[in-house]
């Protein structure tokens, strides 16, 4: 159903957002990745989406910490897409740390990828949208934008922030044929869950299996994590055309976390 549509798709070279990328692919959209990693696997993966969506598959790496590279490459969709009719912005990372600790240059770089990268999406695709009156913006937020937990300062913040932007956004174009919504997952298990296991190991002086089901598993009511293809799926439901009332919402998909 997305045939002759466009997608950009912030730090899809992994994880939630290349799950993104495959499902908007599966329905014929042409995507733009974007993220860091290694050469050869990023063009194995952008290759596997062009063949799946039978339409154009690019990969960009803008730096979400760069207002200039973002600006260019929402640019890029402009001109080869004429506008992308799809942003999610993914990007994000993570740093886990008591707040007296919390490197200040961690601090801006979670502030500036996994919040302010969204602002400059904005920014510059919604004139775009506008002007097609069509348009479905889409941040994967967190669980973390509705509940906190201990040295996650930077994180729990951005991931607030963003559910802000999100309502602030969805009410400047609900008459635009735009929707702009955030998803809020649980625990997902993918590369950034993995990698802030051995800092909660030191942080809690735990093991890694305490970690992995004291820590993480023990806020998620279902005891299981979260898949990416759940969450895909979800995003890919707000692209349709049936989705077209759903704006400013923060849905979660916490196996029942943020409930407790
Ligand atoms: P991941 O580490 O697998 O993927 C992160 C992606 O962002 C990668 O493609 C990486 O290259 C890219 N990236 C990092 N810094 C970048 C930068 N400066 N510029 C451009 N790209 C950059 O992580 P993931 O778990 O798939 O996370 C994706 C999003 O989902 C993040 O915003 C994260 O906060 C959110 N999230 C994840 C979970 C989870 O449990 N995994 C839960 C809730 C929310």
């Amino acid at each position: 159903f997305l045939k002759g549509k466009s997608a950009l798709i912030t730090g899809s070279t992994s994880g939630i957002g290349l799950a993104y990328a495959k499902a908007l692919a599966a329905e014929g959209a042409a995507v733009i990745i974007n993220g860091f990693g290694d050469a050869g696997e990023i063009e194995k993966e952008r290759a596997a989406l062009a063949e799946t969506s039978g339409a154009e598959a690019l990969y960009s790496p803008a730096d979400m910490t760069r207002p200039d590279e973002i600006a260019g490459l929402v640019r890029l969709a402009a001109d080869k897409f004429g506008g992308p009719d799809i942003v999610i912005s993914n990007a994000g990372i993570q740093h886990v740390a008591p707040v007296e600790e919390f490197p200040v240059e961690k601090w801006d770089a979670i502030i500036a990828i996994n919040l302010t990268s969204t602002f400059h999406l904005m920014h510059a695709a919604v004139p775009l949208m506008k002007a097609k009156k069509w348009g479905r913006i889409i941040s994967t937020a967190s669980a973390h934008s509705l509940v906190a937990s201990p040295n996650k300062s930077a994180y729990v913040a951005a991931k607030h922030g963003i559910a802000g932007l999100t309502k602030t956004v969805a009410l400047e174009t609900a008459t635009h044929g735009i929707t702009v919504n955030c998803i809020s997952p649980g625990y997902v298990w993918t590369p950034l869950v993995e990698k802030q296991i051995p800092d909660t190991m030191k942080a809690r002086g735990l093991t890694r299996e305490q970690v992995m089901h004291d820590v993480l598993l023990e806020a998620q009511p279902t005891k299981e994590f979260v898949t990416v293809d759940q969450v895909a799926a979800l995003a890919l439901f707000l692209c349709r055309d049936e989705a077209k009332s759903i704006t400013g919402a923060n849905l979660s998909v916490d196996g029942g976390w943020a409930a407790e």
